[in-house]
């Protein structure tokens, strides 16, 4: 789907079959894989994913919440994965600030590892239980300023799983483009 913010698109699919150069996990903070998008990622991306996690993990001792730490893809036909640990929502402030952290720091290491493009999956808002309206806005937000103020990423997709988020998404990139065209 296109948006006037030709800079963004948004798709409803499994993220570990989008060909872009960086794709984003939402990943724990033991970086040691796990379920929902992790699992997937780390099944179809196979052993040497979870081999350089391994590595982060002796050289840094994992990755906190709204870090965000880099691999190759392995068999995924991305060339990078950006693994960025959520917040697991528990109803504060401090959970907004940390997930748009995460779409910060993944979108700032993609760019100091010359990626022109990359795919986000809807962090923080499967067993993380973050509230996917606000999450949306977190996201979307984040992503907008973030574009605007560099020329090195050419693309963002958000990549939903489901029909919840991806309607979200919808209404959120039309309010943005709205008031950029406005
Ligand atoms: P978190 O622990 O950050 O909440 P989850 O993996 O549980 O991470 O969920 C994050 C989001 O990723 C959810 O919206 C979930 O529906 C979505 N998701 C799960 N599998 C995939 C996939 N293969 N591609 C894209 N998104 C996925």
């Amino acid at each position: 789907m296109n948006f006037p913010n030709d800079k963004i698109e948004l798709i409803k699919g499994d993220i570990t079959k989008v060909k872009f150069d960086a794709i984003v996990n939402a990943a724990n903070s033991s970086l040691l894989g796990g379920g929902g998008v992790d699992g997937a990622i780390h099944r179809a991306g196979g052993a040497v994913i979870l081999e350089e996690c391994r590595k982060i993990v002796a050289r840094q001792g994992g990755c906190k919440t709204g870090q965000a730490a880099i691999t190759t893809a392995g068999n995924l036909p991305a060339k990078f994965v950006v693994h960025t640990v959520g917040p697991i929502w528990n109803g504060k402030t401090a959970d907004a600030q940390k997930l748009a952290d995460c779409y910060r720091n993944s979108l700032q290491l993609a760019v100091d590892n010359d990626c022109k493009t990359i795919a986000f999956p809807n962090i923080s808002t499967g067993v993380y239980r973050f509230p996917k309206p606000e999450a949306a806005e977190i996201a979307v937000r984040t992503v907008t300023e973030f574009l605007a103020a560099t020329d090195k990423i050419e693309k963002v997709i958000f990549v939903c799983f489901d029909d919840e988020n991806y309607g979200l998404y919808q209404n959120k990139l039309t309010q943005v483009c709205t008031l950029v065209v406005d």
